[in-house]
């Protein structure tokens, strides 16, 4: 259709197509150079309260890439870019090894803290990501129910079986799973009956509504009882106002997490914030707390 609306329209259109594409390829050139030569990528920490309590449970790794000319970028920019050309185990070993090294240098100053990092599916069709995080996790002389990995539903569900192995190769060297944005994958909470998950974290756009829909406010509460009697712990991702962090509290979700508690934040600045937030005792980070 491009070429019958006439050649001007179709060259811009193409031109658009082109620039797109060669960004993609800059960016894939810069990523492994910044792989390559370190400096360029950080972990932030964004905290996961407990509601009951209002104290620190555990922090989740956010990937940042702070780009030698484009400043600090997300994620979402560039991991899709990562998975696309191949890089994607490499930068995903890397965060490994960095959220690893932190709980140790954490663990130094008497702060044990609870990390959770991201997967990607392609990591979970690694036969070896299991052994990979076990040996880091060694390495740093961390006990593996330190370490949580969090899992998109919808990820999750697009390959069950990598996702089955993984699991419960993860779970068998005692690592804690989470299932991320639930609710955006149409999975059965039953299916994930199956997997050996310890948390389950309610999508963002479910959170985002609980104030002005009833329909919501029942998914969310639904979801939040049935993941209960799963054994599951609940945590309610994207809260950003007092509203959704009292309806979530009063419908029982163990742990909040976003804008309105905390942002993402460098590890240094997270040290500060801790201090304010301190856990009760070391107690509450031992295996109980995700609803063993
Ligand atoms: P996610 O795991 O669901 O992480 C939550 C995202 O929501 C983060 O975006 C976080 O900054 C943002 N967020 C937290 N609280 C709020 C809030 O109250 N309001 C709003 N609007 N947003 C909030 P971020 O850091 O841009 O990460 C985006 C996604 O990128 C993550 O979603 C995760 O799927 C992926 N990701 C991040 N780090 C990694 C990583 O190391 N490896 C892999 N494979 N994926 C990662
Ligand atoms: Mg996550
Ligand atoms: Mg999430
Ligand atoms: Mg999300």
């Amino acid at each position: 259709t491009a070429k019958r609306t006439g050649g001007g329209t179709y060259a811009l259109y193409e031109a658009r197509m082109d620039e797109g594409a060669q960004e993609q390829l800059n960016l894939q050139n810069d990523l492994r150079l910044a792989l390559e030569s370190g400096g360029q990528l950080a972990l932030h920490y964004q905290p996961k309260i407990d509601g009951a309590q209002g104290q620190i449970r555990g922090v989740e790794a956010l990937l940042r890439w702070n780009h030698p000319e484009r400043g600090m970028l997300g994620p979402n920019l560039f991991i899709p870019i990562a998975e696309r050309f191949g890089l994607i185990n490499t930068l995903g070993n890397w965060v490994i090894d960095e959220a690893c090294r932190q709980m140790r240098a954490w663990a130094e100053t008497g702060l044990r803290m609870r990390v959770a990092i991201n997967l990607s599916v392609h990591q979970l069709r690694e036969p070896d990501l299991a052994t990979r995080i076990e040996a880091a996790l060694e390495r740093n002389f961390i006990d593996p129910s330190q370490l949580l990995c969090e899992i998109t539903e919808s990820v999750a569900m697009e390959d069950l079986k990598s996702t089955q192995r993984a699991f419960d190769e993860l779970a068998r060297i005692g690592v804690f799973l989470s299932i991320d944005d639930f609710g955006t994958g149409y999975s059965s909470l039953s299916y994930l009956r199956q997997l050996p998950a310890r948390q389950l974290k309610i999508d963002r756009s479910f959170v985002a509504d609980v104030e002005a829909s009833t329909d919501a406010r029942a998914i969310v509460s639904a979801v939040i009882q049935l993941a209960h009697e799963l054994g599951l712990r609940v945590v309610a991702e994207g809260v950003e106002t007092q509203g959704q962090h009292d309806i979530l509290l009063e419908m029982q979700c163990d742990e909040l997490q976003g804008f309105y508690l905390a942002r993402p934040m460098s590890a240094e600045a997270l040290e500060a914030w801790t201090e304010g937030h301190k856990p009760a005792g070391s107690a509450d980070f031992s295996p109980s707390v995700l609803g063993e």
